[in-house]
């Protein structure tokens, strides 16, 4: 610091026009007073070139930090000062001579760097786990049983499994599992949780800025590994390298790695063999679609939770309960959704809606698979259902056992896809859309009393939902 000292002036007669503690202010305003104390405070302003300006900081690693975290944004602010600002540079000042009082602190800072809140806080922001995904809020039933199990065994003894390979489809509580496993080992362990496509992200920005030491040692530093939707990590060969190394040398060390998919890990596409066979290599275990039961009591549970949480909340019907419980059924994320609409429906209007205003506030959920729901698929297996011929429904004739599947088509239709009236009539044989609606409503009447017609429905819409679901993978 010292010796740059005369350089300063020498060079750069306009450095008093800087005004660093305004920069200081905007930067604890704009970027944070956590922030700002724990690392921003450190900068100190050098000098002002022509288009840069050199600040110093203590020490290499909260260079690191800053540039990796907050430089564009302490850009950004300097820029609103001095636009012809393009640069910043920073210089390592040497603190054991300069500031030994500080240093200590900014050692032991250091250090704690391998506690996980400090990870978490600061540089690798990722790393979140959520305090709401427990395993006491984490309801069973047959349908995920086993990966529960699995994960709680995990959580009492590292290395039990190793590695755990979780895999379901979208919304069936994967990463609930995750959290709940990185709470649990939290509090012995230095825990790291992220996402595939985070890892890749940060793999990518660390070959950029030449950080790869430090992305390497953040990873291999931790206890346990939580790696979510590893189905996004693909291609790359580089990256499958450093991720192979970093998982056999966790392996080695004793760590403990959790994993989860959208699929088992012979599925995975673009993924090297000898990974894939890794995964195996400890307990794979599946989550499956919600049961009825499993459905059930989470509605229950979600809907007593938001009761707790909204004092003017007004409670939702047992019907209601029951209806969400029946219709959503593809993932829990969709249940848990619906409740949701219900409940802000009701605060809003201070009214809990009845069935028919509860199939309207849900109408897209239960469309969820619309985009390859389409009036053909459901055309084609509500024929083979009622075994008839397409050419039959589609007819003109009033048949008794053609009317009906007709009118099942039509509803079908109706609640499956986003069609309007007209365009589904025009589907149908160029129907009118009075017809359509007719249709629609006969069957709904027809379900209210008729526990068999509900039965084909059901049936049906799972056919169409799920053949559909099956074919992708
Ligand atoms: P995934 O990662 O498999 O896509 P999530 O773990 O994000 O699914 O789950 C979606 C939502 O459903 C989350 O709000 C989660 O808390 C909730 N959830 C999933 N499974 C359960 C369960 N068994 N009990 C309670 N809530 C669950
Ligand atoms: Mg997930």
């Amino acid at each position: 610091m010292n010796n740059s000292f005369t350089n300063k002036n020498l060079e750069n007669l306009n450095t008093a026009s800087f005004d660093w503690s305004e920069i200081q202010n905007q930067m604890k305003n704009k970027i944070g007073a956590e922030v700002y104390e724990s690392w921003l405070k450190k900068i100190n302003f050098e000098e002002e070139f022509n288009n840069y300006i050199l600040l110093t900081v203590p020490t290499r690693f909260i260079r690191d930090w800053i540039t990796s975290r907050y430089l564009d944004q302490i850009l950004q602010i300097i820029k609103s000062y001095k636009k012809e600002i393009i640069r910043i540079e920073f210089k390592i000042v040497n603190l054991e001579i300069s500031k030994g009082e500080k240093d200590e602190e900014i050692t032991k800072k250091f250090d704690n760097k391998k506690n996980v809140s400090f990870i978490k806080d600061s540089y690798l922001q990722y790393n979140r786990i959520d305090p709401n995904k427990r395993f006491d809020n984490f309801l069973t039933s047959s349908s995920n049983k086993l990966a529960y199990e699995a994960s709680t065994k995990v959580s009492e003894n590292i290395s039990h499994y190793n590695p755990l390979y979780i895999y379901g489809g979208v919304g069936l509580g994967k990463t609930h599992l995750l959290n709940a496993i990185g709470l649990e080992l939290k509090k012995n362990n230095k825990v790291m949780l992220i996402s595939a496509e985070r890892f890749m992200y940060q793999f990518v920005k660390s070959i950029k800025s030449n950080d790869m030491v430090k992305f390497k040692e953040y990873f291999r530093n931790s206890d346990i590994l939580l790696i979510d939707d590893i189905q996004f990590m693909n291609g790359k060969e580089a990256m499958q390298e450093e991720f192979f190394h970093t998982f056999n040398a966790l392996l080695d060390k004793g760590s403990q790695i959790i994993i989860s998919a959208d699929r088992a890990p012979n599925k995975l596409s673009r993924i090297q063999e000898r990974i894939k066979s890794r995964f195996s290599g400890g307990l794979v275990v599946d989550i499956q679609k919600p049961d009825y039961e499993l459905r059930k009591n989470i509605v229950e549970q979600k809907t007593e939770e938001l009761n707790k949480l909204y004092s003017d909340q007004i409670s939702i019907s047992k019907e209601i309960q029951d209806y969400i419980s029946k219709e959503v059924n593809t993932s829990i994320r969709e249940l848990v959704g619906a409740i949701n609409r219900v409940v802000s429906f009701s605060r809003i209007y201070n009214k809990v809606p009845n069935l028919a205003e509860t199939k309207v506030i849900l109408k897209d959920l239960l469309n969820i698979s619309e985009n390859k729901v389409t009036i053909d698929l459901i055309q084609t297996l509500v024929c083979r259902f009622f075994k008839i011929s397409k050419n039959e429904m589609l007819s003109s004739r009033r048949s008794r056992y053609l009317v009906r599947p007709r009118q099942t088509a039509i509803y079908l239709t109706k609640i499956l896809t986003s069609k309007s009236l007209p365009e589904i009539g025009r589907e149908f044989s160029n129907r009118d859309h009075t017809t359509i609606i007719h249709s629609v409503k006969t069957i709904e009447k027809l379900k209210e009393k008729d526990p068999e017609m509900v039965n084909n429905i059901n049936k049906l819409k799972n056919q169409i939902l799920y053949n559909n679901r099956d074919n992708e993978i």
